[in-house]
């Protein structure tokens, strides 16, 4: 039987969205198939932080202050001794930056194998799969360590999870895991601004070059404003120095999963649409009825940006108004 171990990432006190989908999707699958789910979190947490983890298992909780941002070396002596008091066979680590770092950091650690972006079956299946090349090549691996330690974004994770058992909550001391003179993180700096982040946004208004200009993007923002979104760009835009890296989605940006994406001025290139395969419904919005983003929305909308941006934003306004 396996028991997978979900290392649950807090920001402010707070478990991550990917990681909360992460702890469901595990739920769900150890459920079906008989098996055991453990969790750890570091830091301080709000009363409600952990509200939204369902199913069974223990979450164990390090409340050292010193884990509210996270150090991949003190992370990785303390899952270690997780794992090993736990008999864990799988470690699940929600594919943000943070994740991405103590990753590999794990792996080496405990002579796992790494999995990242790996999609459907189980996690102890004899082979992982996973696409590549975009999208348009499945790859088979099959990992050679008794451990595997998965990487997963929102995309592998979003199916609904209902149960209403909870999990159940340990405390410790994670103190002698300190090391003296051992680097920590102290501080860590978000850039810009306070804006919700794209890979965990619901509803994305996304603008490409076709959006004509940096000053268009405050279109974008009100539209993304009044529906609760967020703004990103595609790699053009963001090339023309329109929006910052943080913002850009596809290949070479970041991968999202939101339940709304609406393109706009996007050609539809298929490095850009790499990062968008989980979308629950994409709109496009462009003046080419021949663009390739066509292929790939659920609704299109033939037309100029200038134009048509502003009469959405006031068709939203007056549902608002009604509501
Ligand atoms: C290795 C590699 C990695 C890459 N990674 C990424 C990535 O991560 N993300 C990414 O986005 N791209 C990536 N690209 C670039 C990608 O190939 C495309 O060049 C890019 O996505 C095009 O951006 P765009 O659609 O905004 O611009 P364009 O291709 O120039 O398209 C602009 C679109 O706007 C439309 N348009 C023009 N004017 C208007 C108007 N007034 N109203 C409505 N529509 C209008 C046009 O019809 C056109 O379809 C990568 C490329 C490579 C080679």
């Amino acid at each position: 039987m396996a028991h997978y171990l979900v290392f649950l990432e807090q920001r402010g006190g707070c478990i991550s969205k990917v990681s909360v989908d992460t702890w469901n999707r595990v739920q769900q699958q150890a459920a079906q198939e008989g098996e055991s789910v453990s969790g750890f979190v570091g830091g301080p947490l709000k009363p409600t932080a952990l509200g939204e983890l369902y199913g069974n298992g223990t979450i164990y909780h390090a409340q050292d202050e010193a884990l509210s941002l996270p150090s991949e070396t003190l992370l990785c002596r303390i899952l270690s001794a997780l794992v090993a008091e736990e008999g864990c066979t799988g470690i699940v680590i929600g594919a943000t930056a943070a994740g991405r770092r103590l990753a590999p950091y794990l792996a080496e650690t405990l002579h796992a194998s790494l999995l990242g972006g790996c999609a459907g079956g189980s996690l102890h299946s004899e082979l992982c799969r996973r696409y590549i090349y975009s999208g348009l090549v499945l790859a088979a691996y099959r990992p050679e360590a008794s451990i595997r330690i998965f990487l997963q974004g929102r995309e592998q994770s979003r199916r609904s999870f209902f149960s209403t058992d909870r999990p159940h909550c340990v405390s410790f001391d994670a103190s002698p895991f300190f090391v003296p003179h051992e680097n920590l993180l102290i501080r860590s700096v978000t850039s810009g601004n306070s804006r919700k982040s794209i890979a965990e946004s619901a509803i994305i208004v996304a603008g490409g070059r076709g959006m004509g200009g940096k000053d268009q993007f405050v279109l974008l923002e009100e539209l993304a404003s009044l529906l609760g979104g967020s703004v990103g760009a595609s790699r053009s835009a963001v090339d023309e120095g329109w929006r910052p890296h943080s913002d850009q989605i596809g290949q070479t940006g970041k991968a999202v999963a939101p339940d709304l994406y609406i393109a706009c001025g996007i050609s539809g290139a298929v490095q850009h649409l790499a990062g968008l395969s989980s979308a629950r419904t994409v709109v496009a919005v462009n003046s080419d009825p021949h663009a390739p983003v066509f292929d790939a929305a659920d609704y299109g909308i033939v037309g100029d940006v200038r134009e048509v941006i502003p009469a959405f934003i006031g068709a939203v306004k007056e549902v608002l108004q009604k509501k």
